[in-house]
């Protein structure tokens, strides 16, 4: 896939930065799109990152971020936010949870946010769930499907407790690929020989991923269909532009 992310709002300290609670919005966004757009690159994905850290205000910050994602031909745009409003500093022993939000009931990205949304409340946290917008100007303005990710609340401390950059980002990732990033897979071992790229060895290679196809089709509709099938089937299929 070919999939623009970026975080939300300017960076913290600048303004128009985002939302601040026991963390902050612009800082763990900006964490989880990066560990977002590492997993996705691992996994073999073209991904551009459309942050934007030092806009003059609001309106330009998400001027700007639009213009970047529009930038690339892209088969999603993904925007990555932390919520607040929870007001619950003492901690409720309850989460305020995740929403993701797409444009409109017949957005493209519709599928997709729902399995991150879910995949996120598997972490714990309450499934606020899908939500529509055509007020938000990054889901109204790109030309790819869009979904924007409210990860969980900066302001509520069972949130905050529960969260974990490495698995919210996950987390997204399977949502957008159906395809899990196992930590084990992130780094080499420590005690192991760095392999050098390309280098075949006896044991096989942990750095090369190896791809069973089942089909190549010039038309989209039957590539889809044919992912339908191995999703029925219980495979965690994917359509790559090659
Ligand atoms: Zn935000």
């Amino acid at each position: 896939m070919r999939i623009n992310v970026h975080a939300g709002h300017n960076a913290d300290g600048r303004t128009a930065c985002g939302a601040i609670g026991f963390i902050r919005e612009s800082t763990e966004a900006r964490r989880v799109k990066d560990a977002v757009i590492g997993m996705l690159r691992q996994l073999g994905h073209t991904v551009y990152d459309c942050t934007v850290d030092d806009a003059a205000g609001v309106s330009d910050n998400l001027r700007q971020i639009i213009a970047k994602c529009n930038a690339h031909e892209v088969d999603l745009d993904v925007s990555i936010h932390f919520n607040s409003g929870a007001r619950d500093a003492s901690g409720n022993g309850r989460t305020t949870g995740t929403e993701v939000f797409v444009y409109s009931p017949s957005s493209a990205a519709r599928t997709d946010a729902e399995i991150v949304c879910r995949a996120i409340a598997q972490l714990g946290f309450q499934k606020r769930g899908v939500k529509y917008s055509t007020g938000l100007y990054v889901l109204k303005h790109t030309k790819a499907p869009a979904m924007l990710v409210e990860c969980c609340f900066v302001d509520d401390r069972d949130d905050v407790q529960l969260y974990d950059c490495q698995k919210m980002a996950e987390a997204i990732v399977y949502g957008i690929t159906s395809q899990r990033v196992h930590a084990a897979e992130k780094q080499p071992d420590a005690d192991q020989e760095p392999i050098a790229p390309r280098e075949e060895t006896a044991i096989g290679d942990k750095r090369q991923l190896y791809r069973v196809q089942v089909g190549a089709y010039a038309v989209k509709g039957n590539a889809d269909a044919t992912l339908a099938k191995l999703k029925a089937a219980g495979f965690d299929a994917i359509i790559v532009n090659a």
